[in-house]
């Protein structure tokens, strides 16, 4: 439940409330406004005679229930959209951020290479995977802490903040030692182990939706890392499996504007697993822009015919500075006060 504190409530009587509510089996996450202060509270749920009293505690306006079973993820408990800080890249609130490299780290010239052509492309996160969940143990399982070397070595050169995918809940101290961002994948989506731990740091997390997971699902998982006290949480839709086979996945797009009436966290795609083929990254890309996502992680590849893992949905470069150079199009017809119908 929400407690809406009165304007002229006193520190005191804000800590006491949240004594109380803590006293009573709940979590309190005060948050204290320009103009007012409300203290959430979660988890007790043990309803009753004792919330009765909380309205009438001193310097309580009003009590609001949070209806939804994700509490800290949803609208209800926080109407305005959270922006994710990592560097100067804000994501969410209105900006576009795109993310791209390669879908894992394979050497020092590809991983540089990709960097200064996402740096050129103007893109602003580098992505690459150091630890690779394949459905394959004879797969390419990564560089592991050479490839996030690597990618420290990348940020280094070009000044872009990096993202890279964490799979075992004992790698935390050594991923979150070299990245900006902790990449769930969508394997690990309900890995609640994980969801935990990472929810005890402070780096800022990429949540990929499962392929098998509900909207609800995902915001489910994302609630057990805000529970457990980071809120700098970027959700992604990166296709789900449907009965349709001529992609790899299908993307749900309707999820984006679900997701953005349901909750306050950003909301990126990812348009090359969602279909598995370079050629329809673009065309969705300009669908993320058009549907109000926060932004896109894609995958492009220096020599995509080379790609230790998903060749086939990597960009070539060439691809990917056509990709930016639409969605600066697009950005500039949607600002642009066209008159579509005359
Ligand atoms: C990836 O980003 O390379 C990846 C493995 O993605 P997903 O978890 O969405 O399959
Ligand atoms: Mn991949």
């Amino acid at each position: 439940m929400i407690i809406v504190m009165k304007r002229n409530a006193t520190e005191r009587q804000i800590d006491h409330v949240v004594d109380w509510v803590e006293s009573i089996g709940y979590r309190a996450y005060p948050s204290r406004g320009t103009e007012q202060t409300v203290v959430k509270a979660i988890g007790g749920e043990r309803g009753g005679e004792e919330l009765k009293y909380l309205a009438a505690l001193s310097g309580v306006d009003k009590v609001v229930p949070i209806r939804k079973p994700y509490k800290l993820s949803s609208r209800e408990a926080k109407e305005e959209d959270t922006v994710v800080q990592v560097g100067n890249v804000s994501i969410g609130g209105g900006s576009f951020t795109v993310m791209a490299g390669p879908c894992s780290v394979e050497s020092e010239q590809q991983l540089l290479e990709s960097a200064y052509i996402v740096k050129k492309a103007g893109a602003s996160i580098l992505r690459g995977g150091a630890f690779k969940p394949r459905t394959s143990p004879y797969s390419f399982q990564g560089l592991e802490e050479d490839g996030l070397k690597l990618l420290a070595k990348a940020r280094e050169k070009t000044g872009l903040p990096v993202v890279t995918e964490i799979v075992n809940p004992e790698d935390l101290d050594l991923v979150e030692s070299y990245t900006d961002i902790l990449q769930v994948g969508a394997r690990n989506v309900q890995n609640f182990a994980l969801l935990k731990k990472i929810g005890r740091s402070r780096v800022p997390v990429l949540l990929k939706r499962g392929m098998m997971t509900t909207i609800e699902e995902l915001l489910m998982s994302a609630e057990y890392i805000l529970s457990a006290g980071n809120d700098q949480v970027i959700l992604c839709e990166r296709g789900i499996r449907t009965f349709e086979t001529a992609t790899r996945n299908t993307l749900d797009i309707s999820a984006v504007p679900v997701l953005k009436e349901l909750t306050h966290l950003p909301v990126i795609i990812d348009p090359s697993h969602a279909t598995g083929h370079w050629k329809y990254v673009l065309p969705l890309g300009r669908a993320a822009l058009a549907v109000g996502a926060d932004g896109l992680i894609v995958e492009m590849h220096p020599q995509p015919e080379k790609a230790f893992c998903d060749g086939a949905q990597s960009l070539k470069p060439e691809t990917f500075y056509e990709l930016m150079d639409e969605l600066r199009r697009m950005e500039y017809v949607m600002s642009a006060t066209a008159k579509v119908l005359v």
